[in-house]
């Protein structure tokens, strides 16, 4: 049965007692501190009052990195909810009214993606691609 060594870094875990490495490799450290880091960055996203449209975008920090996303400044206004949207120029009493020409309430980040009636055609044009995209590469 193999047995820890406690000057080794890797000990028993690779199931040969008779290696033993006092070095650590520095992509090891790396990987490491970037768990580490990952891990407060989550706390501190979990328990922080701000960014509470973006958090219904991203929930978890290590998905996010996970995911290849081309930011623009009018994407990244729309996942912060700093988009020009009526209910923002509302709030910055820039315009009176927060309610969307096209009825259906307020014109929010979520009013425009799901409920908007001006923006049906794109919606669907937008979920017929993603849904034959998924359906040929299995994502
Ligand atoms: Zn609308």
């Amino acid at each position: 049965m193999a047995t820890s060594c406690r000057k080794c870094w890797l000990g028993s875990s690779v199931g040969n007692s008779d290696i033993c490495y006092n070095k650590i490799p520095r992509s090891e450290i790396e990987h490491q501190e970037r768990e580490k880091s990952t891990e407060k960055w989550q706390q501190q996203w979990d328990h922080t009052t701000k960014g509470l449209a973006t958090k219904e975008f991203f929930l978890n920090i290590k998905d996010r990195l996970k995911m290849k996303i081309n930011l623009s400044p009018k994407f990244t206004a729309m996942l912060t909810a700093h988009g020009k949207t009526r209910l923002y120029l509302h709030r910055l009493k820039i315009i009176e009214s927060p309610e969307c020409p096209y009825a259906n309430g307020n014109q929010t980040v979520d009013h425009l993606m799901y409920q908007c009636s001006k923006l049906n055609n794109k919606r669907e044009k937008t979920n017929s691609v993603y849904l034959k995209k998924k359906t040929t590469t299995g994502r």
